[in-house]
């Protein structure tokens, strides 16, 4: 992303939730951004994956130009490429874990690869639990079905807005530890927005972000 700008509202309502944002994801990276509430963590994501488009600025990928494409492209984009793992899990209720999880793909009129789809459950150790409604599971396990969502379609990038921002410190350091682990061994794409530093200091590149200004720091530089 280059230059990426957005501005809410105008008159006395006028925000500049992002500043001329650049930002240069590279494949393997694993990212994460931290910031105070209203920083801009959550527009920055939702430009970045297309969710929302920005004042002015732009974003390639792969050296396409994202802004450009159809609202149909775009959303095949998003399905197909990129992953989302939510703060409120945001599962279906009326559906099982398994139905959650395959849902991308047939939304895309695709049938899952029972393979991947059990290495991905052993992997994220939810594999007993397929069958079950999302209110008969933890909050862990249901984070835990939400990433096997975001990873079924074997997307290339994952980006993350407060994955455990609704767990217990324990749960939350577990589905964390898994994101890693997923990560080294398939190898994605990783950006992980967080409040929690301890969090934000496990990824290979951290950024901070303070009204709207994104900020590369050094490794550990992060103390708070
Ligand atoms: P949090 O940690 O609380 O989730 P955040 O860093 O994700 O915060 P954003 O949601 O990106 O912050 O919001 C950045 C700024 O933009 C805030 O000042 C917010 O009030 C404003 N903002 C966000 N969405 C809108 C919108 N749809 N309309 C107007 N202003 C908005
Ligand atoms: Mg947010």
């Amino acid at each position: 992303g280059k230059e990426l700008s957005k501005i809410y509202g105008n008159g006395e309502s006028r925000v500049v939730a992002l500043d001329k944002v650049n930002l240069e994801i590279t494949a393997n990276d694993f990212i994460s951004i931290i910031g105070p509430s209203g920083s801009g963590k959550s527009t920055l994501l939702h430009l970045l994956s297309g969710l929302d488009k920005p004042t002015s600025g732009s974003l390639t990928y792969n050296g396409k130009d994202i802004y450009s494409f159809t609202d149909r492209e775009l959303s095949a984009f998003r399905r197909q490429r990129i992953g989302f793992i939510f703060q409120q899990f945001n599962l279906l209720p009326v559906l099982t874990a398994k139905e959650n999880i395959i849902m991308p793909l047939l939304l895309d009129k695709k049938q899952p690869d029972d393979t991947y789809l059990k290495q991905l459950t052993d992997l994220l150790g939810i594999s007993d639990r397929l069958s079950h409604l999302p209110h008969e599971l933890s909050g862990g396990q249901q984070q835990r079905v939400a990433i096997a969502r975001a990873l079924i379609a074997q997307p290339d990038i994952i980006f993350a807005d407060e994955p455990t921002g609704n767990l217990d410190s324990k749960s939350g350091s577990e589905v964390i530890e898994i994101m890693k682990d997923i990560w080294r061994k398939m190898g994605k794409t990783l950006v992980i927005i967080t409040h929690d530093s301890a969090i934000a200091r496990m990824a290979d590149r951290q950024f901070v972000i303070i009204d709207g200004v994104l900020r590369e720091v050094k490794q550990d530089e992060i103390l708070l």
